[in-house]
């Protein structure tokens, strides 16, 4: 993937550094997996951004399509029961359970990309 060909969202131009990484750990049916997400910054406007491979939504420990099943299910054999109502609640209200809601709803301070590798 080359950063270079980038749109940042906040400025719109093209051109971005390594900026830092960090260590994240995620389960996939209950198996705990340790993945290094990347940011960059922005040359311009020196926002920093973090690049997401798909499938992993921000700032939650679940994937997208663990979200989905405990949504259509409303169990799930793979987490325990207060994490398992913890989801529910927060993503039961959105109106569509897509990849960019649930993605907005989990978000923080950053923006996200979403990108495949
Ligand atoms: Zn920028």
């Amino acid at each position: 993937m080359n950063i270079n060909s980038l749109e940042c969202p906040y400025c719109h131009e093209y051109g971005f550094s390594y900026h830092a990484y960090y260590i994240r750990h995620i389960y996939i049916f209950g198996k705990k997996y340790t993945i290094r997400i990347t940011r960059v910054i922005c040359r311009h406007c020196h926002k920093t951004h973090a690049i997401l491979i798909e499938d992993i939504i921000p700032y939650s420990q679940i994937r997208f399509e663990d979200i989905l099943y405990m949504l259509k299910n409303k169990t799930a054999d793979f987490i325990d029961m207060s994490h398992l109502s913890y989801i529910l609640k927060k993503y039961t209200p959105l109106s569509s359970i897509t990849y960019k809601n649930i993605c907005i709803r989990n978000r923080r301070k950053y923006i996200c990309m979403f990108l495949s590798t």
